[in-house]
């Protein structure tokens, strides 16, 4: 399982003071008690956002706080209350008291929920106003917010993977595309198991990519791949095929190409419809007019209608353009 994790704490805000104060005014030497109560601390709350799909923002931000309320003020005038403070989290985030190992919400789309609440104000020296004391001097002090040690946790979902035989270049094209490896936990096939990371656009255009090894003749039959990885699979979006444009025992890009659909195939019917983009890989290999002679080849020989696009992942040729289409491809229903 592949988690995104970040530790935040939180603090709700304090409840504002109450207030000690008598009416004095123009022939009023001695008023009565006018002091009012403080307002309640804001409280702190995780709300899912469909804008955000990844921890990666706590990393750099780990204390959350939110405003305390107002004091009381003299001539009854209560403090306000302090707006609360959203903090804006993927679906799917889990937080955990990091103390206690409790898990205290698990969100899913649209959700939030309060997670620190801010303290209630104080009493001003109105309330106590009574009978028998006529000028109380007694205020109460506002209690204090609630402040936790967040754990959140993200299990993270590829949305694109990463095909292709051996030594097409995936490794290395993951590793130049992401700026964040998720942690990743015990995983039980270790001779297979799929790298993840992130690879942004800008902060606000993430997207998780997956590099899938092991997609080689006979893996279908069993050589391997366990029921977790094709989880993996089966839930990416997208699929980048990378073939070597300039493989170094010579042997043909598209009877690579054909291996590997024919192993997809084999996995069944739905990794086998998922979009597949087909990147020729490694160009800084080829003379600068072979590339497009390498292109009209592969693109001859590969399905009418297949997306093709030229990269390395070595010198970083063609990568923005690989990220802007992928995003394209993910969000095109969001019109
Ligand atoms: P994987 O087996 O698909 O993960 O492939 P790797 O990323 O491990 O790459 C296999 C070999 O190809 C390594 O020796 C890489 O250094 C090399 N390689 C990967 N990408 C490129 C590229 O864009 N250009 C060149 N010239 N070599 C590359
Ligand atoms: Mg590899």
């Amino acid at each position: 399982m592949f988690v995104d994790q970040a530790i935040i704490t939180v603090s709700a805000g304090d409840g504002g003071d109450g207030c000690v104060s008598f009416c004095r005014g123009k022939g009023l030497p001695k008023g009565g008690p006018d002091g009012g109560d403080g307002g309640k601390g804001g409280d702190v709350v995780l709300a899912v956002d469909d804008g955000v799909n990844t921890l990666i923002d706590f990393r750099g931000r780990p204390e959350w706080s939110a405003p305390a309320g107002e004091r009381g003020r003299g001539k009854q005038q209560y403090g306000a209350d302090a707006d609360e403070l959203v903090i804006r989290v993927p679906a799917g985030t889990i937080a955990i008291d990091d103390e206690r190992g409790e898990v205290v919400c698990d969100l899913g789309q649209g959700e939030s929920a309060v997670v620190a609440r801010g303290g209630r104000g104080g009493f001003g020296n109105e309330h106590f106003k009574s009978a028998v004391n006529q000028a109380p001097r007694k205020a109460t002090a506002g209690e204090p917010g609630e402040r936790f040690r967040l754990r959140l946790e993200l299990k993270l979902i590829a949305e694109v993977g990463l095909i292709g035989l051996p030594n097409a270049g995936k490794s290395t094209l993951l590793r130049a595309l992401t700026r964040a490896t998720p942690k990743v936990g015990d995983y039980p096939f270790t001779t297979l198991s799929p790298q993840l990371g992130i690879a942004e656009l800008d902060p606000a255009r993430r997207m998780v990519l997956a590099d899938i090894p092991g997609l080689i003749e006979g893996a279908s039959q069993g050589a391997g791949l366990g029921h977790d990885f094709l989880r993996h699979v089966e839930r990416t979006s997208v699929l980048v095929h990378l073939l070597d444009a300039s493989p170094a025992d010579g042997s043909d890009p598209i009877a690579a190409y054909r291996t590997v659909r024919a192993e997809l195939a084999g996995y069944g019917e739905e990794l086998a419809h998922k979009p597949e983009i087909v990147v020729l890989n490694k160009v800084d290999l080829l003379d600068e007019g072979a590339v497009e002679a390498a292109l009209a080849e592969v693109r001859g020989r590969i399905p009418p209608g297949k997306e093709l696009m030229a990269i390395s992942g070595a010198t970083g040729i063609g990568m923005r353009a690989l990220l802007e289409r992928l995003w394209r491809l993910l969000h095109e229903d969001e019109g």
